[in-house]
Formats: structure tokens, C-alpha cells, sequence
């Protein structure tokens, strides 16, 4: 459903205001149904929906912010590009890929781009109640800054708990919980799927945690999708939700644009089994891996208002800001008894000078004292003494498991300090090789 409202001065993005409504008209598609002035009542649940277009004093609404959908980040299984994502998002939208959040920048910057509210997520892996790391779904969205953090913590550390899948563990997600909103998934939900084998006494189990965990940010996910799993769980999940006050959400598990792609996503997933499509193979049961629009999703969630509701709910509570173009470089730990990075930096310098050159004329050599200390005050003048410490770490680690490390590749090899540090194995000024195509105080930019 579309309607179409005329209004005094309604703001894109925010609630609809039934009394700042002058006219409304409802239309299926193109064909107008009712037009009414003024709107008379709430009796459509109008207030509920969300403004998303304003040409000067017409806004169209939605009743729907689509908040699990996967991308060709999804590796193996979503073939939806980002940016058919963003174009075909109406208003608000999450990327939720599986087990990463490889998509999120090009996904958020898109967003932004286009005027719309990027929330960021994930569909992540996670362990059984057994502690096994037995490939549960469960979506994780970032609420806020903090969450934003905690889901790079998640995502990154679940590579340290990899079993087929990168997996979250129960410890991580108390750990990192803060800021993040926690929905359960589709049918291979750790929830969905207890119900599905009969277990409800583990699926209420882990419902009772998750909630410890999350709280008010803790929500059950239903999805219509046609399978038949759906039918006999999709009832226990209501009823779980409305023993233990879970609020409910409407999702729509979207892996492709279009209906019709329903047959490239099939290719690909033979692809993934290596089989042919003409072999017998399993197909993805169920219909509607499409992206739904908001007039779809409430035709499909017609009886349960409140799953619509709070999608835009969700919607409202993520907020998160990502600072672009920074460098955030690893926090390097500096050992006793230095006190910053850059005393450390010089005491490494120095002794690699000395190991390179003592008792050769180069030690004394003006030249290369002078390119030793040109080159320390360019690096101290632009910080990039931590960048050069984390460098030679892992440099030395490579070295001392044997992993094969070249003389110094590119523009790196022109630094004499570089070539002190053991980072590079040529001397530059030998083979005269410029500091200044590496690094120079006039074009700041990160070497690779
Ligand atoms: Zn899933
Ligand atoms: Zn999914």
C-alpha cells in the first residue's frame, strides 16, 4: 500500500503527524482507492508508518524498514550487488551478510549517499547451547557507535572461533553486546531450528539468554517465506514471544534482487555443491528470496501489524556515525624502558645502523649520516614512527617462521632507515634510490 499525503511542512525520515495531515489518498500501485480531506482518524494506522519522500508537501510513506538481507559478501550465496541494495532500499536498511562485515563500507557509504539510513549487521554464526560451533544463524545490528564497535570485535574474533564458519561464542556476545540489537534469525536460528527438531525446551533455553544478554534490544524474527518448517515453527515462536514479552519482528530473508533471479541464484548455489544445475540438487525450499518491497511485506504481514511496527522501530533506535578516510593504526605496545613509540623507534634505528655499517666507512660517511637524520625527522614530523615499528614487527615475525620475505619491494626500498631496521635489505643510497618517492612531508599519504 502507497499513500499519499498532503501536509504542512512533513519532514522525510521522521513519524507521521495525523494532525499536521490536510489530504490523504491511498492508492494499490497507480490506481487511486480512496481519497479523503482531512485524514479522518488513526482508524489505518497511518501514524504508524514512515515519511520517506517529500516534493515540497507530498510525502509517500512505509510501513517497513528491511533489516535482514544478504550481498554477494555473502560469499557463495547472496548475489545481490550493493548497489542495486541501496537503490532498492525505500528508505531504511540493513546489510546483514554471513559471518562478515566485508560489504559494510561500500554499503554505508552508498547509503548515506543516496539519502537513506545505512544499519549495519551481520547474520552471524553461532555456538550451540553445547558450546559446539555448529553454524546457528543469529542477526547482529549495530545500534549505535559503541555497537558499531562491538561488531567488528565480533566479527573479528569469530575468525578465532572458526569451524567451517567464523562463530560467536555465548562469552563474546556478553561481552560485546553493548550497543548491538540481536534478532534470531531464519530457520537456522539456534530458536527457529530447536523448534523445528522438536526441542522446545532448548529453544526457550536460549530464548531466556539471548534476553538476559540484550534485553529490550533482544527481538523474534518471522519469516513467510513458504517452507514448510515455517508452519510449525513460525506459531512457537509467537507464542515464545509472547510468554517471555519478545517483541517480534517481520523479515524477509533476501539473497537476489528480483524475483526472476530466483534461477541465477540456483546456478550459483550448484556452483557452491559442485553440481550442474540439470544434476538432482537441493533447492533453496520456499519462495520470496527476493527484496521485498514495504507493499509486499505488508500484504505478507497483514495479520501482525507489530512484526511491521517494529522493523521501523529497530529502524529508528540504529544511529551509527563512521568516520571515513581516518587511520587508525593498531595500538603498538612500546616494551620497558621506553616511553613513547618514537624513543623506541630511534633506539631500533640506531642499533640497526650500527649492525649495518660499524667499522665500515659508511658509519662515518656525512652522506649517510645525513640521509639518517633527514629521514628520522621527516618520519618524526609526519608520526609515522608507529606505522614503522608495526612494519618491522611482523616483518621479524615472518623472518623467524620462515616465512620468505624480498629484499624490499617498491618505494620502501628507498629508505635508509627502512633498510636499518632490517624492514628492507638494500642500501639506497648505494643503489641511489630516492627517500622521497616513499615518503614526503609535501603529499601525506600511507605507504602500502
Ligand atoms: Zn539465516
Ligand atoms: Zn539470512
Amino acid at each position: 500500500m502507497k499513500v499519499k499525503i498532503k501536509t504542512k511542512g512533513l519532514e522525510p525520515g521522521k513519524r507521521l503527524d495525523l494532525k499536521k495531515v490536510d489530504t490523504w489518498s491511498l492508492w494499490d500501485g497507480n490506481t487511486l482507492l480512496e481519497e479523503k480531506v482531512p485524514i479522518p482518524d488513526a482508524g489505518l494506522g497511518l501514524d504508524h508508518y514512515k515519511c520517506i519522500a517529500n516534493d515540497e508537501d507530498t510525502v509517500s510513506v512505509v510501513r517497513f524498514a528491511d533489516l535482514h538481507r544478504h550481498s554477494d559478501n555473502s560469499l557463495r550465496d547472496g548475489i545481490l550487488k550493493v548497489p542495486d541494495m541501496v537503490k532498492h532500499t525505500e528508505y531504511a536498511g540493513a546489510l546483514t551478510d554471513h559471518g562478515n562485515l566485508y560489504g559494510f563500507v561500500e554499503y554505508y557509504n552508498a547509503m548515506k549517499g543516496a539519502g537513506k539510513k545505512p544499519i549495519i549487521g551481520m547474520e552471524a554464526y553461532q555456538e550451540n547451547l553445547r558450546g559446539e560451533l555448529s553454524g546457528n544463524h543469529l542477526i547482529l545490528l549495530a545500534k549505535n557507535d559503541v555497537g558499531y564497535k562491538n561488531l567488528i570485535k565480533l566479527s573479528s574474533e569469530s575468525f578465532e572461533h572458526f569451524y567451517r564458519k567464523p562463530h560467536v561464542t555465548w562469552e563474546m556476545l556478553k561481552q560485546y553486546h553493548e550497543g548491538i540489537i540481536c534478532t534470531t534469525a531464519c530457520l537456522g536460528g539456534l530458536i527457529p531450528k530447536s523448534f523445528a527438531n522438536g526441542d522446545r525446551e532448548s529453544a526457550y533455553y536460549a530464548a531466556k539468554q539471548l534476553l538476559k544478554i540484550f534485553g529490550e534490544d533482544f527481538y523474534i524474527e518471522i519469516q513467510r517465506h513458504g517452507i514448510k518448517d515455517e508452519e510449525l515453527v513460525n506459531p512457537q515462536l509467537l507464542g515464545l514471544a509472547q510468554e517471555l514479552n519478545i517483541p517480534i519482528v517481520a523479515t524477509t530473508d533476501s539473497h537476489y534482487l528480483r524475483k526472476e533471479d530466483a534461477y541465477a541464484h540456483e546456478v550459483m548455489m550448484c556452483l557452491k555443491q559442485d553440481l550442474t544445475i540439470d544434476m538432482p540438487h537441493r533447492r533453496y525450499e520456499g519462495t520470496g528470496y527476493h527484496l521485498h518491497s514495504s507493499e509486499e511485506m505488508e500484504k505478507l504481514f497483514s495479520d501482525l501489524p507489530e512484526a511491521l511496527d517494529n522493523t521501523l522501530r529497530i529502524a529508528d533506535k540504529c544511529d551509527v556515525t563512521v568516520k571515513m578516510g581516518d587511520v587508525n593504526l593498531p595500538n603498538y605496545e612500546i616494551p620497558a624502558p621506553f616511553a613513547t613509540p618514537l624513543e623506541y623507534f630511534k633506539h631500533i634505528c640506531k642499533t640497526g645502523f650500527d649492525k649495518r655499517f660499524q667499522g665500515r666507512p659508511e658509519h662515518e660517511d656525512p652522506v649517510y649520516l645525513e640521509r639518517y637524520d633527514y629521514e628520522m625527522s621527516v618520519i618524526e614530523k609526519m608520526g609515522f614512527e608507529t606505522y614503522f615499528l608495526i612494519v618491522w614487527d611482523f616483518i621479524n615475525y615472518a623472518r623467524s617462521v620462515s616465512v620468505y620475505i624480498g629484499p624490499g619491494r617498491g618505494s620502501a626500498a628507498g629508505s635508509l632507515l627502512a633498510f636499518c631496521m632490517g624492514i628492507t635489505d638494500m642500501d639506497p643510497i648505494r643503489f641511489n634510490l630516492l627517500f622521497e618517492r616513499f615518503l614526503n612531508p609535501e603529499r601525506v599519504s600511507w605507504p602500502d
